[in-house]
Protein backbone atom coordinates (compact mmCIF):
# COMPACT_ATOMS: atom_id res chain seq x y z
CA UNK A 1 0.00 0.00 0.00
CA UNK A 2 1.73 3.34 -1.22
CA UNK A 3 1.18 5.99 1.67
CA UNK A 4 2.86 8.83 3.08
CA UNK A 5 3.22 9.79 6.80
CA UNK A 6 3.42 13.17 5.73
CA UNK A 7 0.23 15.50 5.85
CA UNK A 8 0.75 18.51 3.41
CA UNK A 9 -2.61 18.91 1.87
CA UNK A 10 -4.08 22.03 3.59
CA UNK A 11 -7.55 20.57 4.86
CA UNK A 12 -9.22 23.59 4.32
CA UNK A 13 -9.73 23.09 0.62
CA UNK A 14 -10.87 19.83 -0.83
CA UNK A 15 -8.01 17.81 -1.91
CA UNK A 16 -9.69 16.07 -4.88
CA UNK A 17 -10.82 19.83 -6.39
CA UNK A 18 -9.26 22.54 -4.59
CA UNK A 19 -12.47 24.22 -4.05
CA UNK A 20 -12.88 25.62 -0.27
CA UNK A 21 -16.37 24.81 -0.48
CA UNK A 22 -16.50 22.03 2.12
CA UNK A 23 -18.70 21.12 4.98
CA UNK A 24 -18.09 19.08 8.37
CA UNK A 25 -20.34 16.10 8.21
CA UNK A 26 -21.46 15.62 11.31
CA UNK A 27 -21.03 12.44 13.53
CA UNK A 28 -17.74 11.16 14.23
CA UNK A 29 -17.84 7.93 15.62
CA UNK A 30 -14.86 6.60 17.32
CA UNK A 31 -13.49 3.18 15.49
CA UNK A 32 -10.89 1.38 16.28
CA UNK A 33 -7.52 1.04 13.59
CA UNK A 34 -8.88 -1.99 12.24
CA UNK A 35 -12.58 -3.00 11.65
CA UNK A 36 -12.72 -6.66 10.82
CA UNK A 37 -12.67 -8.97 13.12
CA UNK A 38 -9.51 -10.01 15.12
CA UNK A 39 -8.17 -13.13 16.87
CA UNK A 40 -9.07 -12.93 20.72
CA UNK A 41 -5.31 -12.48 21.60
CA UNK A 42 -5.37 -8.91 19.51
CA UNK A 43 -8.82 -8.37 20.14
CA UNK A 44 -8.54 -6.14 23.26
CA UNK A 45 -7.28 -2.95 23.48
CA UNK A 46 -6.76 -1.74 19.74
CA UNK A 47 -6.30 1.97 19.65
CA UNK A 48 -9.35 4.09 18.80
CA UNK A 49 -10.04 7.53 17.60
CA UNK A 50 -12.88 9.54 15.79
CA UNK A 51 -13.20 9.74 12.42
CA UNK A 52 -13.63 13.50 11.21
CA UNK A 53 -15.01 13.89 7.69
CA UNK A 54 -15.61 17.01 5.33
CA UNK A 55 -17.48 16.79 2.10
CA UNK A 56 -16.74 18.95 -0.99
CA UNK A 57 -19.54 21.24 -1.93
CA UNK A 58 -17.98 21.19 -5.38
CA UNK A 59 -17.04 17.86 -6.72
CA UNK A 60 -18.56 16.02 -3.39
CA UNK A 61 -15.07 14.27 -2.72
CA UNK A 62 -15.62 13.09 1.11
CA UNK A 63 -12.18 13.08 2.89
CA UNK A 64 -11.24 12.93 6.55
CA UNK A 65 -9.84 16.05 8.13
CA UNK A 66 -8.24 15.26 11.37
CA UNK A 67 -5.93 12.78 10.38
CA UNK A 68 -3.01 11.78 12.60
CA UNK A 69 0.49 10.72 11.68
CA UNK A 70 1.36 8.52 14.84
CA UNK A 71 -1.93 7.05 14.56
CA UNK A 72 -1.86 5.86 10.88
CA UNK A 73 1.61 4.40 11.23
CA UNK A 74 0.41 2.01 14.17
CA UNK A 75 -2.30 1.38 12.47
CA UNK A 76 -0.14 0.30 8.71
CA UNK A 77 2.80 -1.37 11.43
CA UNK A 78 0.66 -3.44 13.71
CA UNK A 79 -3.06 -4.23 12.07
CA UNK A 80 -3.27 -3.27 8.85
CA UNK A 81 -1.59 -6.67 8.53
CA UNK A 82 -4.43 -8.52 10.17
CA UNK A 83 -6.61 -8.07 7.43
CA UNK A 84 -6.78 -11.70 5.76
CA UNK A 85 -7.55 -10.74 2.41
CA UNK A 86 -4.94 -8.23 1.45
CA UNK A 87 -5.03 -9.01 -2.38
CA UNK A 88 -9.34 -9.53 -2.24
CA UNK A 89 -10.27 -6.61 -3.47
CA UNK A 90 -8.09 -6.95 -6.86
CA UNK A 91 -8.46 -10.66 -6.90
CA UNK A 92 -12.08 -10.75 -6.34
CA UNK A 93 -14.03 -11.22 -9.40
CA UNK A 94 -16.71 -8.25 -8.70
CA UNK A 95 -13.63 -5.94 -8.83
CA UNK A 96 -11.54 -7.23 -11.32
CA UNK A 97 -13.58 -8.45 -14.24
CA UNK A 98 -14.90 -4.64 -14.94
CA UNK A 99 -10.53 -4.02 -15.07
CA UNK A 100 -10.11 -6.77 -16.96
CA UNK A 101 -12.54 -5.87 -19.66
CA UNK A 102 -10.47 -2.72 -19.87
CA UNK A 103 -7.23 -4.37 -21.07
CA UNK A 104 -7.77 -5.06 -24.90
CA UNK A 105 -8.43 -1.37 -24.90
CA UNK A 106 -5.67 0.44 -23.05
CA UNK A 107 -3.18 -2.58 -22.52
CA UNK A 108 -2.69 -4.39 -25.69
CA UNK A 109 -0.24 -7.17 -26.19
CA UNK A 110 3.17 -5.80 -26.72
CA UNK A 111 6.51 -4.83 -25.49
CA UNK A 112 5.29 -2.13 -23.15
CA UNK A 113 6.93 -1.16 -19.52
CA UNK A 114 4.59 -1.33 -16.80
CA UNK A 115 4.54 0.15 -13.19
CA UNK A 116 2.05 -0.92 -10.55
CA UNK A 117 1.77 1.17 -7.29
CA UNK A 118 0.44 -0.69 -4.48
CA UNK A 119 1.28 -4.47 -5.51
CA UNK A 120 3.59 -6.83 -3.73
CA UNK A 121 2.26 -10.26 -5.45
CA UNK A 122 3.25 -11.57 -8.65
CA UNK A 123 0.21 -13.19 -9.13
CA UNK A 124 -1.45 -10.03 -9.36
CA UNK A 125 0.23 -8.61 -12.38
CA UNK A 126 -0.36 -11.95 -14.40
CA UNK A 127 -2.71 -10.35 -16.95
CA UNK A 128 0.46 -7.90 -17.15
CA UNK A 129 2.87 -10.57 -17.53
CA UNK A 130 0.79 -12.40 -20.01
CA UNK A 131 0.82 -9.42 -22.61
CA UNK A 132 4.22 -9.18 -22.94
CA UNK A 133 4.86 -6.08 -20.24
CA UNK A 134 8.16 -5.77 -18.76
CA UNK A 135 6.42 -5.29 -14.94
CA UNK A 136 7.64 -3.28 -12.05
CA UNK A 137 5.60 -2.60 -8.93
CA UNK A 138 6.30 -0.94 -6.08
CA UNK A 139 4.28 -1.42 -2.31
CA UNK A 140 5.68 -1.30 1.33
CA UNK A 141 7.92 -4.73 2.23
CA UNK A 142 7.46 -6.01 -1.34
CA UNK A 143 10.81 -8.81 -2.16
CA UNK A 144 12.72 -9.04 -5.50
CA UNK A 145 10.79 -11.87 -7.12
CA UNK A 146 11.16 -13.48 -10.49
CA UNK A 147 9.18 -12.31 -13.34
CA UNK A 148 8.07 -8.30 -11.40
CA UNK A 149 10.81 -5.89 -10.60
CA UNK A 150 9.68 -5.16 -7.14
CA UNK A 151 10.30 -2.08 -5.43
CA UNK A 152 10.08 -1.70 -1.15
CA UNK A 153 8.58 1.89 -0.65
CA UNK A 154 5.77 4.45 -0.69
CA UNK A 155 4.87 5.61 -4.33
CA UNK A 156 5.45 9.35 -4.12
CA UNK A 157 8.23 9.52 -1.18
CA UNK A 158 10.13 6.64 -2.27
CA UNK A 159 11.69 7.51 -5.67
CA UNK A 160 11.17 5.53 -8.31
CA UNK A 161 13.05 6.08 -11.71
CA UNK A 162 12.12 5.28 -15.38
CA UNK A 163 9.70 6.23 -17.65
CA UNK A 164 6.62 3.68 -17.75
CA UNK A 165 3.87 2.91 -20.46
CA UNK A 166 1.56 2.11 -18.34
CA UNK A 167 1.24 2.91 -14.48
CA UNK A 168 -1.44 0.64 -13.19
CA UNK A 169 -3.14 1.74 -9.40
CA UNK A 170 -5.89 -0.72 -8.00
CA UNK A 171 -7.49 -0.20 -4.63
CA UNK A 172 -4.57 1.72 -3.79
CA UNK A 173 -5.33 5.85 -4.22
CA UNK A 174 -8.13 5.81 -1.24
CA UNK A 175 -5.36 5.48 1.06
CA UNK A 176 -2.56 8.33 -0.17
CA UNK A 177 -2.66 11.32 2.18
CA UNK A 178 -0.41 13.10 0.03
CA UNK A 179 -2.06 12.54 -2.66
CA UNK A 180 -0.44 15.55 -4.54
CA UNK A 181 3.33 14.35 -4.10
CA UNK A 182 1.97 10.76 -5.64
CA UNK A 183 0.30 12.80 -8.96
CA UNK A 184 3.78 14.65 -8.85
CA UNK A 185 5.43 11.48 -9.14
CA UNK A 186 3.08 9.85 -11.64
CA UNK A 187 4.22 13.15 -13.72
CA UNK A 188 7.82 12.09 -13.80
CA UNK A 189 6.96 8.16 -14.69
CA UNK A 190 4.69 8.17 -17.29
CA UNK A 191 5.50 8.43 -20.33
CA UNK A 192 4.64 11.28 -23.05
CA UNK A 193 1.98 9.37 -24.67
CA UNK A 194 1.48 6.82 -21.61
CA UNK A 195 -1.67 6.20 -20.21
CA UNK A 196 -2.46 5.38 -16.33
CA UNK A 197 -5.41 2.89 -15.10
CA UNK A 198 -6.89 3.85 -11.15
CA UNK A 199 -9.36 1.93 -9.61
CA UNK A 200 -10.99 3.01 -6.34
CA UNK A 201 -14.12 2.47 -3.98
CA UNK A 202 -17.03 4.09 -5.81
CA UNK A 203 -18.59 6.49 -2.50
CA UNK A 204 -21.57 6.92 -4.00
CA UNK A 205 -22.55 3.49 -4.62
CA UNK A 206 -21.66 2.54 -1.39
CA UNK A 207 -23.70 5.06 0.36
CA UNK A 208 -26.59 4.61 -2.12
CA UNK A 209 -26.27 0.94 -1.25
CA UNK A 210 -27.37 1.91 2.07
CA UNK A 211 -23.88 0.56 4.02
CA UNK A 212 -24.11 2.59 7.71
CA UNK A 213 -20.36 3.37 7.89
CA UNK A 214 -17.90 3.75 4.70
CA UNK A 215 -15.25 5.08 6.92
CA UNK A 216 -11.91 3.41 8.05
CA UNK A 217 -8.84 5.35 9.26
CA UNK A 218 -6.95 3.91 6.20
CA UNK A 219 -9.11 4.82 4.00
CA UNK A 220 -8.55 9.60 3.67
CA UNK A 221 -10.48 9.35 0.70
CA UNK A 222 -14.23 8.35 -0.53
CA UNK A 223 -14.00 9.20 -3.93
CA UNK A 224 -16.93 9.89 -6.45
CA UNK A 225 -17.50 9.46 -10.12
CA UNK A 226 -16.76 13.47 -9.84
CA UNK A 227 -14.73 13.71 -7.57
CA UNK A 228 -11.99 11.26 -9.23
CA UNK A 229 -12.51 13.36 -12.91
CA UNK A 230 -11.67 16.67 -10.50
CA UNK A 231 -8.67 15.21 -8.70
CA UNK A 232 -7.14 13.89 -12.53
CA UNK A 233 -7.78 17.04 -14.15
CA UNK A 234 -6.44 19.39 -11.55
CA UNK A 235 -3.25 17.53 -11.27
CA UNK A 236 -2.86 18.25 -15.06
CA UNK A 237 -3.69 14.49 -16.28
CA UNK A 238 -7.14 14.26 -18.86
CA UNK A 239 -9.09 11.32 -18.67
CA UNK A 240 -9.57 8.96 -21.53
CA UNK A 241 -12.11 6.53 -20.20
CA UNK A 242 -14.13 6.87 -16.60
CA UNK A 243 -16.89 4.36 -15.84
CA UNK A 244 -20.39 4.96 -14.18
CA UNK A 245 -21.64 6.01 -10.87
CA UNK A 246 -23.99 3.14 -10.21
CA UNK A 247 -20.39 0.49 -10.59
CA UNK A 248 -19.15 -0.32 -7.19
CA UNK A 249 -15.68 0.20 -7.99
CA UNK A 250 -14.56 3.73 -10.38
CA UNK A 251 -11.93 2.44 -13.18
CA UNK A 252 -10.77 5.85 -14.80
CA UNK A 253 -7.74 6.09 -17.46
CA UNK A 254 -5.91 8.92 -18.72
CA UNK A 255 -2.86 10.43 -20.26
CA UNK A 256 -1.36 13.82 -20.28
CA UNK A 257 -3.34 16.87 -21.49
CA UNK A 258 -3.16 16.65 -25.65
CA UNK A 259 -3.78 19.37 -28.35
CA UNK A 260 -3.56 22.57 -26.11
CA UNK A 261 -6.29 24.88 -25.34
CA UNK A 262 -9.57 24.78 -27.07
CA UNK A 263 -11.25 28.58 -27.78
CA UNK A 264 -14.02 27.92 -30.59
CA UNK A 265 -14.36 31.65 -31.00
CA UNK A 266 -10.68 32.31 -31.68
CA UNK A 267 -10.39 30.08 -33.68
CA UNK A 268 -13.12 30.43 -35.85
CA UNK A 269 -11.70 34.57 -35.98
CA UNK A 270 -8.72 32.90 -37.70
CA UNK A 271 -10.34 30.63 -40.07
CA UNK A 272 -12.35 33.39 -41.39
CA UNK A 273 -8.66 35.14 -41.90
CA UNK A 274 -7.97 32.62 -43.69
CA UNK A 275 -11.23 32.81 -45.99
CA UNK A 276 -10.66 36.00 -46.70
CA UNK A 277 -6.89 34.93 -47.82
CA UNK A 278 -8.01 32.69 -50.16
CA UNK A 279 -10.59 34.98 -51.49
CA UNK A 280 -8.65 37.28 -52.35
CA UNK A 281 -6.14 34.52 -54.02
CA UNK A 282 -8.92 33.76 -56.52
CA UNK A 283 -9.88 37.75 -57.20
CA UNK A 284 -6.01 37.91 -58.35
CA UNK A 285 -6.17 34.63 -60.39
CA UNK A 286 -7.09 35.61 -63.71
CA UNK A 287 -6.15 32.73 -65.26
CA UNK A 288 -8.87 30.53 -63.01
CA UNK A 289 -8.81 27.90 -60.17
CA UNK A 290 -9.27 24.80 -59.49
CA UNK A 291 -11.46 23.46 -56.16
CA UNK A 292 -10.31 20.06 -55.17
CA UNK A 293 -13.35 19.00 -53.11
CA UNK A 294 -16.84 20.01 -52.87
CA UNK A 295 -17.02 19.69 -48.83
CA UNK A 296 -17.31 22.51 -46.21
CA UNK A 297 -14.15 24.40 -46.81
CA UNK A 298 -15.02 25.03 -50.31
CA UNK A 299 -18.68 26.23 -49.32
CA UNK A 300 -16.82 28.54 -46.85
CA UNK A 301 -15.18 30.33 -49.77
CA UNK A 302 -17.99 30.38 -51.97
CA UNK A 303 -21.09 31.98 -49.79
CA UNK A 304 -18.26 34.23 -47.92
CA UNK A 305 -19.36 38.23 -48.24
CA UNK A 306 -15.66 38.42 -49.47
CA UNK A 307 -16.14 36.08 -52.74
CA UNK A 308 -17.54 37.66 -55.61
CA UNK A 309 -20.39 36.25 -58.24
CA UNK A 310 -18.32 37.51 -61.28
CA UNK A 311 -15.53 34.82 -60.13
CA UNK A 312 -17.62 32.24 -61.03
CA UNK A 313 -16.34 32.07 -64.30
CA UNK A 314 -12.92 31.81 -62.84
CA UNK A 315 -13.65 28.37 -61.06
CA UNK A 316 -14.00 25.01 -61.66
CA UNK A 317 -14.47 22.80 -59.16
CA UNK A 318 -14.03 18.88 -58.80
CA UNK A 319 -14.67 16.28 -56.14
CA UNK A 320 -13.46 12.24 -56.02
CA UNK A 321 -17.18 10.92 -54.69
CA UNK A 322 -18.70 10.32 -57.86
CA UNK A 323 -21.89 10.35 -56.09
CA UNK A 324 -21.72 14.19 -56.68
CA UNK A 325 -19.99 14.75 -59.63
CA UNK A 326 -22.18 16.30 -62.39
CA UNK A 327 -24.59 18.03 -59.14
CA UNK A 328 -24.03 21.87 -58.58
CA UNK A 329 -23.17 23.88 -55.28
CA UNK A 330 -26.58 25.24 -54.60
CA UNK A 331 -27.43 29.01 -55.10
CA UNK A 332 -24.39 28.36 -57.73
CA UNK A 333 -23.68 27.82 -61.59
CA UNK A 334 -20.92 25.76 -60.65
CA UNK A 335 -20.92 21.56 -61.67
CA UNK A 336 -19.15 19.26 -60.07
CA UNK A 337 -16.39 17.74 -61.94
CA UNK A 338 -14.19 14.53 -61.95
CA UNK A 339 -11.12 15.32 -60.91
CA UNK A 340 -9.37 13.70 -64.56
CA UNK A 341 -7.23 15.22 -66.89
CA UNK A 342 -9.32 17.17 -68.42
CA UNK A 343 -10.17 19.28 -65.33
CA UNK A 344 -6.47 20.07 -64.75
CA UNK A 345 -5.27 20.68 -68.61
CA UNK A 346 -6.00 24.39 -68.50
CA UNK A 347 -3.22 24.37 -66.05
CA UNK A 348 -5.06 26.64 -63.33
CA UNK A 349 -3.68 26.43 -60.08
CA UNK A 350 -5.52 23.89 -57.96
CA UNK A 351 -6.75 24.63 -54.23
CA UNK A 352 -7.41 21.30 -52.28
CA UNK A 353 -10.40 22.51 -50.08
CA UNK A 354 -11.25 18.10 -49.21
CA UNK A 355 -9.82 17.21 -45.93
CA UNK A 356 -6.50 17.62 -44.43
CA UNK A 357 -6.33 13.52 -44.36
CA UNK A 358 -6.46 13.29 -48.10
CA UNK A 359 -4.07 15.76 -49.39
CA UNK A 360 -0.69 13.69 -49.50
CA UNK A 361 -2.84 11.11 -51.84
CA UNK A 362 -4.08 13.97 -53.75
CA UNK A 363 -0.68 15.39 -54.28
CA UNK A 364 1.24 12.09 -55.09
CA UNK A 365 -1.75 11.08 -57.89
CA UNK A 366 -1.91 14.32 -59.39
CA UNK A 367 1.70 14.72 -59.70
CA UNK A 368 2.11 11.14 -60.83
CA UNK A 369 -0.63 12.08 -63.76
CA UNK A 370 1.65 14.82 -64.84
CA UNK A 371 -0.28 17.70 -63.44
CA UNK A 372 2.25 20.76 -63.49
CA UNK A 373 0.05 23.15 -61.64
CA UNK A 374 0.80 24.98 -58.70
CA UNK A 375 -1.25 22.92 -55.79
CA UNK A 376 -2.35 24.80 -52.85
CA UNK A 377 -4.05 23.95 -49.43
CA UNK A 378 -6.08 24.67 -47.03
CA UNK A 379 -5.43 22.66 -43.78
CA UNK A 380 -4.61 23.28 -40.01
CA UNK A 381 -1.83 25.11 -41.52
CA UNK A 382 -3.80 27.62 -43.15
CA UNK A 383 -3.28 28.46 -46.60
CA UNK A 384 -0.43 27.48 -48.10
CA UNK A 385 1.28 26.09 -51.82
CA UNK A 386 2.19 23.09 -51.74
CA UNK A 387 6.11 22.28 -52.15
CA UNK A 388 6.54 20.24 -55.27
CA UNK A 389 7.55 17.20 -53.66
CA UNK A 390 5.31 15.82 -51.40
ZN1 LIG B 1 -13.88 19.01 -4.53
Amino acid sequence: MARSTLNPISRNACPACGSSEVVQIPGGSVLPAILFPVESDRAADVPARAVRAAACCECQHVFLTDLDPEFSENLYANYYNLYPFKALETLNAFYREPFNRLLPVFCPPGNLSLLEIGCDEVEQMRCFLDQGYRCTAINPGARECGDVRFIDGYYGSTPVTGNFDRIISRFNLEHIVDIDGFFEQLHQNLKADGIAIMQVPNAEHFLHMGVLNMFAHEHPHYFCRKSLAALISRCGFEVRFLNGVTEPSLICAFGRRTGGSYDPSARIGGLMQVVSEVCAFIGRSDDGVVLYGAGLSASALLYSPDFQARWYDRIAIVDDNAVIQGRLMPNTPLTIGRPDDQAFESGKSIILTLSQQYHPAVIRSLRARGVAADIFAISSGGFKAVVSDC
